[in-house]
C-alpha cells in the first residue's frame, strides 16, 4: 500500500502578473521505504510539490492522502500534529540557529512536546551520534564545517522520528566528498525504514535513489529505469 498518494493536485498562485499554475493535475504514489528524487528545471514546481507533500501548502484542488489521512481536510491544529508526527524537512540553507549549540539546535523540534528536558537532551544526543557528531554536540554552528552543519540539520529533521524526510537540494552547496557523505547518511536512514523525498538537479545523485520523477511545467513525468 502507498504511504503517500497525491491525487489530482493542482496548485495555482495568484500574483501581481496574474495566475501561475505551479502544479497541474499531478498524481503520484510513493511507497513506504522509497528514496525518491524529484527532478526538473527551475520554476517547474518542485518546491511547490515538496511543500504540498509536507503538509505546508494546501493545494488549490485535489488531495494528499498520507497513511490514509486526508491531510488537508485536517483543521490547523491537527495539521500541525500531522507535520510533527510524519514530516522532517532538510532545507537548502541549513537554517541552524547561530547562537545555539548543535545539541540545542537538534532539540528544537522537541520543544513543543511534553517530554522532560533531560529526555529531550538524551534524544538529541542519540541522533547526533547517529549522524557521527556525538563528540561535537556542544559546538556552535560556526565551529562546524559545512558538511557537519548539514548533518546537524539532518539530525534535527529526524529527531522526532518522522516517517518521511523532505530535502530540497540537500547537496546543492556541498563539495563532492561532503555530498557523498550526506547521501550515504540518507541511504543508511532509508535502509532503516525512513522514506526520503529529495529535490535535486544533480544527475549523480540519481545513483543513490530508488526512483526518480521529473516535473516539467507543473506536470509530472516518471523517468524510465534505463534513463
Ligand atoms: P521549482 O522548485 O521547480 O523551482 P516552484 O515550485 O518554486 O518551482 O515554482 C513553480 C512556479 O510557481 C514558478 O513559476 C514560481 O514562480 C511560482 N511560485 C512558487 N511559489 C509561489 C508563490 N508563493 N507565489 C507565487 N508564485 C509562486
Ligand atoms: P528553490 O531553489 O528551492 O526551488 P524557489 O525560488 O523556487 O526555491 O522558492 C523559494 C521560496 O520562494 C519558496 O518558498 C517559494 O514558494 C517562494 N517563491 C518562489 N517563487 C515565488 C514567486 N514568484 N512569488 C512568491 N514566492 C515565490
Amino acid at each position: 500500500m502507498s504511504l503517500i498518494r497525491v491525487c489530482a493536485v493542482t496548485k495555482t498562485y495568484k500574483g501581481g502578473d496574474g495566475v501561475v499554475e505551479a502544479l497541474k493535475n499531478v498524481s503520484l504514489e510513493i511507497s513506504e521505504g522509497e528514496f525518491l528524487a524529484l527532478m526538473g528545471p527551475s520554476g517547474s514546481g518542485k518546491s511547490t510539490l515538496l511543500s504540498v507533500l509536507g503538509g505546508l501548502n494546501p493545494p488549490t484542488s485535489g488531495k494528499l492522502i498520507t497513511d490514509d489521512i486526508d491531510v488537508y481536510a485536517l483543521d490547523s491544529e491537527r495539521l500541525a500534529d500531522f507535520r510533527h508526527e510524519y514530516v522532517g524537512f532538510v532545507f537548502q540553507q541549513y537554517q541552524l540557529i547561530p547562537y545555539l549549540t548543535a545539541l540545542e539546535n537538534v532539540m528544537l523540534p522537541l520543544a513543543i512536546t511534553s517530554l522532560p528536558g533531560k529526555e529531550q537532551r538524551v534524544m538529541a544526543q542519540t541522533v547526533l551520534e547517529k549522524v557521527g557528531l556525538g563528540t561535537k554536540a556542544f559546538r556552535l554552528p560556526n565551529q562546524l564545517s559545512g558538511g557537519e552543519q548539514n548533518r546537524v540539520a539532518i539530525a534535527r529533521a529526524i529527531v522526532n522520528e518522522p516517517a518521511i524526510i523532505f530535502a530540497d537540494e540537500p547537496t546543492g552547496s556541498l563539495d563532492s566528498k561532503t555530498a557523498r557523505e550526506l547521501l550515504e547518511l540518507f541511504q543508511t536512514l532509508n535502509q532503516s525504514g525512513l522514506t526520503i523525498i529529495m529535490v535535486t538537479h544533480n544527475q549523480e545523485n540519481l545513483n543513490w535513489v530508488s526512483r526518480s520523477v521529473y516535473i516539467h511545467d507543473g506536470v509530472l513525468v516518471p523517468i524510465p529505469e534505463e534513463a
